[in-house]
């Protein structure tokens, strides 16, 4: 806070012609006014003690100061000294425009009364005054409060409008500057509510928990019956319950349209609601007996009307502007936690989203690498991955030095088969076949696939060309113990021809080929042997 400095200190002198003792009287009280402004820094005590150094300088017998308040339809007196008795006190308040001090403080202008009976506006609080002096103390262009100082002597203050208008000024300084201090120390208090607040927010793990918080720490330091917040559901026009502290109504709804309550004519207006007296209200829906007023602040974010902050309170004085501006402070705070933490909930919901989309995304994969390696009417493995498979078969059994079998398998005269009893019987004997194959080969490495229409393919690592043989007529008589009725003349059932080759694999897998060439040939020897039989490759 800056002090008022002796620049500020303008001394007129007296028209009455002072002398040496006046001047220096008139100079220490203005330097006693700069010392107060300077060391006091609350308004009251620094104003009584502004009165309580008049009066002892100048032995004035009552000096008071005056301020209006707020609502502008009174005056209050702030500070006195006086040895008269007095009707007067400390917080002595009289309607605006009554009293002398009252048109001082509408005129804005000095008035000197040499004898208070001719003035029409004394207003006699104290027996034997007979002279007032009454000066406006402005503050940039605006009345911050009237001094006023009377005598039971006719005449006291002639002449010396000068100097009062002097000390005016000084208190002036004085007044402004602890003003400033106590709007600083306000503010500073308010400031270190909303960093704990904060705080709050940045340890909340969830917004239920922060908007919990925050209701909590407000009913916790103001004398409030209820504190809660809304916030607005736009698709619904209504708004919802999201924390309570406080009395909370018992069988209380959890939300309401927007055109109910004051809450929904905060939300309808998107302004501060201040209501003194709910009971005049006809939009209050009653909360309990003792609430008498209420306030309801709008929590903003970037123009969006997000919510709002509502405070009930049975003393009527709550809603003063300082805590209305804290309130709203309050409400910035939570529309900021708001806006962080939705968009903490918007990126784990983003990244929950991913993630189920990535798990999708793999099984489909999956799905795509099953169905990509297998046939889907026989569910055997495809002739893509058979031919996938081989090399590396190929290159492993060269490498541990063990024969590799091959048998090639076809159904026979499978055409007739369709001819007769239609495709889709084909298909379910297809499926037959492949199974029984499958089945009958069961050691880990072996591999059976569909290689053709109605023809198999099976691979068996160290495996040598007499268990291939085996492994193959046990195949074909399996195949022909289904029984599967086939309409061929001879009444025989459905039937299997199969080639068998083997190798010992050297080199690379580029003569994997003979080996099916091999088999495949063998095969074709089986039918035409006469079919339903097994040959082996030379
Ligand atoms: P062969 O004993 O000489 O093998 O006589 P075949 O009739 O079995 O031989 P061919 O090659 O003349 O006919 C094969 C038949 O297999 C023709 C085709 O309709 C049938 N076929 C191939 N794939 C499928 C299939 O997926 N489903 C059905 N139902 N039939 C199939
Ligand atoms: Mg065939
Ligand atoms: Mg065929």
């Amino acid at each position: 806070m800056s002090s008022p400095g002796p620049a500020r200190i303008r001394v007129t002198a007296s028209p009455g012609g002072a002398g040496g003792d006046t001047k220096a009287r008139e100079l220490s009280a203005l330097n006693e006014l700069a010392r107060i402004a300077s060391l006091d820094l609350e308004l009251l005590p620094m104003v009584q003690r502004i009165t309580d150094a008049l009066a002892s300088h100048f032995h004035w017998e009552l000096v008071a100061l005056v301020t209006t308040n707020p609502d502008g339809e009174a005056y209050t007196c702030q500070a006195l000294t006086t040895s008269l008795p007095t009707d007067v006190h400390i917080g002595y308040s009289r309607p605006l425009g009554t009293g002398v001090v009252g048109e001082v403080a509408e005129t804005k202008r000095a008035v000197l009364i040499d004898d208070v009976r001719e003035h029409p506006n004394f207003a006699d609080m104290t027996p034997g005054v007979l002279s007032e002096i009454c000066v406006p103390i402005m503050h940039n262009d605006s009345l911050v409060a009237v001094l006023n100082i009377e005598s039971t002597q006719l005449g006291a203050f002639s002449g010396q409008l000068a100097l009062l208008t002097t000390i005016a000024d000084q208190i002036a300084g004085a007044i402004a500057g602890a003003s400033r201090y106590e709007e600083l120390e306000q503010r500073a208090r308010l400031m270190e509510m909303m960093s704990e607040v904060s705080r709050d927010a940045l340890e909340a793990t969830n917004l239920d928990d922060f908007l919990r918080r925050v209701v909590d720490y407000v009913h916790a330091r103001f004398p409030l019956e209820i504190v809660s917040i809304r916030l607005y559901d736009r698709d619904h026009n209504e708004y919802v319950r999201a924390a309570d502290a406080g009395k909370r109504v018992a069988g209380a709804a959890d939300r309401w349209p927007v055109s109910e309550g004051i809450i929904g004519r905060c939300i309808r207006t998107g302004r501060t609601q201040i209501v003194p007296d709910v009971r005049t209200d006809p939009e209050y829906i009653p909360a309990g007996d003792d609430v008498t007023a209420e306030l309801v602040v709008p929590i903003r974010s970037r123009n969006e009307l997000l919510g709002v902050f509502n405070l009930e309170s049975s003393v009527a004085g709550v809603f003063t502007p300082a805590n209305v501006m804290a309130f709203e402070a309050f409400a910035d705070q939570i529309a900021g936690a708001l806006r962080l933490l939705r968009t903490n909930d918007e990126l784990v919901e983003a990244k929950a989203g991913l993630q189920s989309a990535n798990e999708r995304l793999t099984s489909m994969v999956e799905k795509f690498e099953q169905l990509s390696a297998h046939d889907g009417l026989t569910e055997l493995h495809n002739r893509l991955h058979f031919d996938k498979l081989f090399p590396v078969e190929w290159r492993r059994a060269a490498r541990t030095h063990t024969p590799l079998s091959v048998l090639v398998a076809d159904i026979d005269w499978f055409k007739d088969y369709n001819d007769a009893y239609g495709h889709r019987a084909g298909d379910e004997c297809l499926r037959r076949v492949a199974h029984c194959i499958r089945d009958t080969v069961h050691r880990a490495g072996d591999i059976v696939a569909r290689y053709g229409g109605e023809e198999f393919a099976v691979l068996l690592p160290n495996t040598d060309l007499q268990s291939a043989r085996h492994l193959a007529e046990t195949i074909r008589q399996r195949v022909l113990d289904l029984g599967i009725a086939h309409p061929a003349p001879s009444g025989r059932p459905l039937t299997i021809s199969i080639g068998v080759a083997t190798c010992m694999p050297r080199g690379d897998e580029r003569n994997s080929g003979a080996l099916i060439d091999a088999a495949d040939k063998a095969l074709y020897r089986a039918k035409r042997a006469g079919r339903n039989r097994v040959v082996c490759a030379d």
